[in-house]
Parts: structure tokens; sequence; C-alpha cells
């Protein structure tokens, strides 16, 4: 159980999966098998006793072969031995031992292996369940060649109806957890900016939508920052694009670690971002912003890239009027920085509530 963790990595594939959970299998029947060699053997069995020995075999070499990748070959040994298993098993001590379970267990591994194509995969489930169907008719009130004791037969019976399920289970949660843990990693692939893994614009988007409805629902204010890092055009033409890239990230940083947890920062275009300060008046809004616009700066001596950066940002800040849209107060949080750009860069503006900013 230990291992599930590390066996759903985020964005992990199901061809990267299926060997993993075929590893597992295999492991687990191993040791099944191992104990029922020594069962079969006390109960006196030994034509089956020696045919586990056979399946722990079986088992062993598929984990080897999952470990070298060659998972389908591991596959289908296992399902070989399943069907033979199974139809053995039955054929000489009966129906009621319960070994033709694991046989259903062969559809919907079948159906969640990355190997086969859609038409084969029905192909193999339907051609499982007609034998598994068959076998009933042929074995189910035939009496068996070998009579084992009815309380081991009874025992061996739920043991084996136990396991099917479990293993039914356990299949059917990691199936899940895959697709889960696919999801989330997709939605946060198409929620983060891969340069700076900030959110991107369009999760920003959503995130300022809903603060804007909760403030015009008569809840917290929310403050609207811009801020456009300055002549960046020049640190990408005299260091490079890496070099412009580099201190992106840097600067995606120092804003990340100059707000609050609540608070968000996305990257809004190239050298642009976005913050929101939920419940922040304009006096905060305007520290918060000094804070934010000396961190960037201070980033210019610290060597980014091996170069000498002249790193500083312009900031225009506004605060969501009551009846305002976020269209219109991004508009005005974009005026205040264009303000700040033509007086000179490297500081904060707020905008006035008339759309008309303030130094
Ligand atoms: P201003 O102070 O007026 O904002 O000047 P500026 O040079 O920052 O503005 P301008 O809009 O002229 O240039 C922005 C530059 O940002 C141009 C573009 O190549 C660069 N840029 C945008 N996205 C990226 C990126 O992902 N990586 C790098 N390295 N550069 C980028
Ligand atoms: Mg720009
Ligand atoms: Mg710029």
């Amino acid at each position: 159980m230990m291992h599930f963790r590390w066996f759903f990595s985020p964005l992990a594939r199901a061809t990267e999966v299926f060997p993993r959970l075929m590893l597992v299998i295999s492991v687990i029947a191993s040791v099944a098998h191992l104990s029922f060699i020594f069962l079969f053997d006390s109960i006196g069995v030994g034509v089956l006793a020696r045919a586990n020995i056979a399946s722990v075999l079986v088992y062993a070499l598929a984990a080897l072969l999952t470990q070298q990748r060659r998972a389908l070959l591991a596959l289908q040994l296992m399902a070989i031995e399943i069907v033979l298993h199974g139809t053995v098993a039955t054929a000489l001590i009966g129906w009621t031992s319960g070994f033709h379970y694991y046989i259903i267990l062969i559809i919907p591994v079948a159906i969640v292996s990355s190997f086969y194509r859609p038409r084969v995969k029905a192909a193999v489930a339907v051609a499982t369940g007609l034998y598994y169907m068959a076998l009933d008719m042929l074995f189910r009130q035939a009496p068996p060649p070998i009579e084992v004791p009815s309380q081991a037969l009874t025992s061996l019976h739920y043991f084996n109806q136990a396991s099917t399920l479990l293993i039914l289970g356990l299949l059917a949660t990691m199936y899940f957890r895959l697709v889960k843990s696919a999801e989330d990693g997709l939605r946060e692939l198409a929620c983060t900016d891969p340069l700076t893994q900030l959110y991107n614009r369009r999760s920003a988007m959503d995130v300022a939508q809903h603060e804007a409805a909760v403030f015009q629902r008569g809840g917290r204010p929310l403050a609207v920052v811009i801020g456009d890092v300055d002549h960046f055009k020049r640190i990408n033409d005299q260091h490079g694009h890496a070099v412009g890239d580099i201190a992106l990230r840097a600067i995606a940083r120092a804003l990340r670690e100059g707000v609050r947890e609540v608070d968000h920062v996305a990257r809004w275009g190239g050298e642009e971002f976005l913050v929101l300060l939920p419940s922040t008046e304009s006096e905060e809004a305007l520290r918060v912003c000094e804070r934010l616009r000396q961190n960037v700066r201070a980033l210019s001596s610290q060597n980014l890239g091996g170069a000498d950066l002249d790193i500083s940002i312009t900031l225009g800040v506004a605060v969501l009027q009551p009846g305002e849209s976020i269209e219109q107060v991004l508009v005005r949080a974009d005026r205040a920085m264009y303000e700040g750009k033509q007086a000179g860069r490297n500081r904060v503006v707020l905008a006035g509530q008339d759309g008309a900013p303030t130094l």
C-alpha cells in the first residue's frame, strides 16, 4: 500500500503507471501463490501444490520482465497463468473452489492496459467472458476427480472470492486515482504559466471575477495591481532572451514572496504581472506595492544569469469601486501603471476613482 503514492505522481501517464501496477500485482500474486503451495500440500493435493510452484515462478518472472520494461510480455504471461490455473484447479477440485473468479479480472486489466487498441481490448474482454461462462457450464455440476475436504473447499472458495473482490476494488481505486491525478495535473497545467509557475492570465481572470463578485455583493474590498517590468527589452537585447527568462522568473518569485498567502500573483502578459489583493484598501495596497517594487529593484544586485542587470518595475494600483466591473478596474490600474512609466518608471501609482490616475 505504501507504494501507491509513488505510483501516482502527478501527470503520470497511463503508459508509465501500468507497468507499475503490473509490478505490484505480480509481487502480491507471488506471495499468494507461495501460500497456496503449503495449503495444497497440507490437504494432500500434490498436483496443485506443484502447479503453484510453477505459478510462483511465473509471477516472479512477470515482476522481472516488468522491471526490464517488458510489461506487455509480463501481462500476457500473467493472463495465461490465471486462465490455466483457474481452469486446472476448477477441473480438478471443482467449481466450488472458486479459482475461476480470478479469470474475471482479466477483463478490467486488459481494458485498463495501455498496450492494446480498443478493438483488441474488446475481443479479449468478450473472449474472457465467454470462456468464463463455458467453464461455468462445464464444471458447475460436474463432480471433481479430486475430492478436497469440504471445510477446506469452503475456505478456499471464500478466500478466492474475497481476493478477487479485493483485487477488483484495488484496480478500481488505482484507476480512479490515476484519472484523478491526471485531471488535477491537467487543470494545474491549464492554470499555470510555464515560465514562472504563476497563475496564467486566464485563471487570474477567473479569480479576479470571483473576488469582484464577492465585493459587489457587499463582501471584502479588492485591490488590483498591474506591474510592468521597466525597459525589459533592453535586458533581452543586451544579455539575451535566456537571461531575460531568468530575470522574469526571479521577478515572479520576488512578487510571490512579497505578498500574503491569500493574495494572487499572475503573469498577465510577457513582462507584465497582475497582483490581486483581497481585503485590501488603497493605503495598505500602496504599502504592499512599494514593498514589491523594492523587492524587484533589489534583484539588480543579485547577479542574475551571471550579468549585472538593471531591473525595476512600475506598478499601477486600483481599488475596486461599488458597481465597477473587473474590466473597468483593470483599465484604471493599467492607466496608473502607464502614468508611472511616463513619470520615470520604477514607481507605484494609485489610480483615481474616476479613472484619472493620481500620482
Ligand atoms: P517599458 O519600460 O516601457 O515597459 O519597456 P519594455 O522594454 O519593458 O517594454 P516593451 O513592451 O517594449 O518590451 C517588452 C519586452 O518583453 C519585449 C519582449 O520581447 C519581452 N518579453 C516578453 N515575454 C518574454 C519572455 O517570456 N521572455 C523574455 N526573455 N522576454 C520576454
Ligand atoms: Mg509591457
Ligand atoms: Mg515593460
